[in-house]
C-alpha cells in the first residue's frame, strides 16, 4: 500500500471464531475482503457464519434488505493463500495461537503479499515484535486485538510492537474506524490493557471467595450494581472458561511476577473439572 493511500482490499487469514467476525466487520466497512482458511470445511463454516450475521443484521434493521447482497458480494472466500495475499493491501492474521504456525504464515506473507501491504495480527498473547522481526520490513506490522464476538464488541486494542511505524498504527486506526470500532493504543506488553485488568479482577474475586469474604452471588451482584460491570466476575469466568483464565494468569505470573499468581481456589476448581458453562459447571451449576 503506497503511503497515505486508503486501504481497499483486506485479506483475513483464518476463518474461525475471530476470523469470520473480522471478515464480517471488513465487508460491513466497505472493504473488498478475501477470507482464507486451510481447508474447505473450515472455510465453509466461516463463510456460513458471516452469511448468518449479515442476515441477522437485516432482520434487526442494521442494514437495508437491498444491501444484503452488496455487502456479501464483497466477501471472497478462498483456500488459496497466494491468491488472498496477492490482492490485499491490508492483511489481518487470525490463525490459531501458535507461534510456529504464525511464523510460517508470515513467511508466506513475505513471499506472496505486496511489499507495501500492512499486516495486523489478532494474537491474544504472542509477541508481535517476534512476528514482525521475521519480515524484512518489520515497520509494517502491529497488533489488532479484536474481541469476541466481533460483530457485537466495539473495542480494538492496537498493539504497538517495537518497530511498528506510526503510519502503520494510523492505518490500523482508520481501518478500525471504518469497521465501526473504537480503538485504544497500547505498547506490546503481556495481556495488553483488557486481559491484564480483567485477569486481576477475576483473581481477586476468587481470593475473596476463598477467604469467605462474601458469597459468589454477592460478589457478582456487588460488581454489577455497585461498579456497573455488565457481568459479575464469576459469571464472566464461567463464560470464558476457568481453564482459559488459569492459563492467562499463569502466563501473566511468569512474565510479570507475584501479583498475578493464580488464586489456589481457581487452581482447585480447574483440577476438579469445574471449567465453566462449557461443561455445565464452574463457579455456578448450569
Ligand atoms: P479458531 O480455532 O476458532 O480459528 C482458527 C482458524 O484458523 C480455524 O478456522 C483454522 O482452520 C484456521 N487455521 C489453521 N491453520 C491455519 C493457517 N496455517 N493459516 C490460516 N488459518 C489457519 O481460533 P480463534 O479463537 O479465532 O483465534 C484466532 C486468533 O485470535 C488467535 O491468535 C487467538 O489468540 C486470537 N483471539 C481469540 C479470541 C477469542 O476469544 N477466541 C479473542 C481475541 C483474539
Amino acid at each position: 500500500m503506497a503511503d497515505g493511500q486508503p486501504v481497499r482490499t483486506i485479506a483475513v487469514l483464518g476463518a474461525g471464531t475471530m476470523g469470520h467476525g473480522i471478515a464480517h466487520a471488513a465487508i460491513n466497512g466497505g472493504f473488498d475482503t478475501w477470507l482464507y482458511d486451510v481447508t474447505d470445511p473450515a472455510l465453509q463454516k466461516g463463510n456460513d457464519a458471516v452469511q448468518r450475521i449479515v442476515r441477522k443484521s437485516v432482520e434487526l434493521g442494521k442494514i437495508a434488505a437491498g444491501d444484503e447482497q452488496r455487502v456479501l458480494g464483497r466477501l471472497r472466500p478462498t483456500t488459496s493463500l497466494p491468491t488472498a495475499l496477492e490482492h490485499a493491501d491490508f492483511i489481518i492474521e487470525a490463525a490459531p495461537e501458535r507461534i510456529d504456525l504464525k511464523l510460517e504464515l508470515f513467511a508466506e506473507i513475505e513471499r506472496h503479499a505486496q511489499a507495501s501491504a500492512l499486516i495486523a495480527s489478532n494474537t491474544s498473547a504472542l509477541s508481535i515484535t517476534e512476528l514482525a522481526g521475521s519480515l524484512r520490513n518489520p515497520c509494517r506490522v502491529a497488533g489488532m486485538h479484536f474481541f469476541n464476538p466481533v460483530h457485537k464488541m466495539k473495542l480494538i486494542e492496537i498493539v504497538q510492537a517495537l518497530e511498528s511505524a506510526p503510519g502503520t498504527l494510523e492505518t490500523i486506526r482508520a481501518v478500525s474506524e471504518r469497521m465501526g470500532k473504537e480503538t485504544v493504543l497500547v505498547r506490546e506488553s503481556p495481556g495488553f490493557i483488557t486481559t491484564r485488568v480483567n485477569a486481576s479482577i477475576g483473581n481477586e474475586a476468587f481470593y475473596m471467595l476463598m477467604e469467605g469474604v462474601a458469597s459468589a452471588r454477592d460478589i457478582d451482584k456487588a460488581l454489577k450494581l455497585g461498579l456497573n460491570h455488565p457481568m459479575g466476575p464469576f459469571e464472566l469466568v464461567d463464560l470464558v472458561g476457568l481453564d482459559t483464565r488459569l492459563s492467562i494468569l499463569e502466563y501473566l505470573h511468569r512474565s510479570m511476577g507475584e501479583k498475578y499468581r493464580p488464586c489456589p481456589l481457581l487452581v482447585q476448581y480447574v483440577k476438579a473439572g469445574r471449567l465453566g458453562r462449557k461443561v455445565g459447571r464452574g463457579v455456578y451449576d448450569y
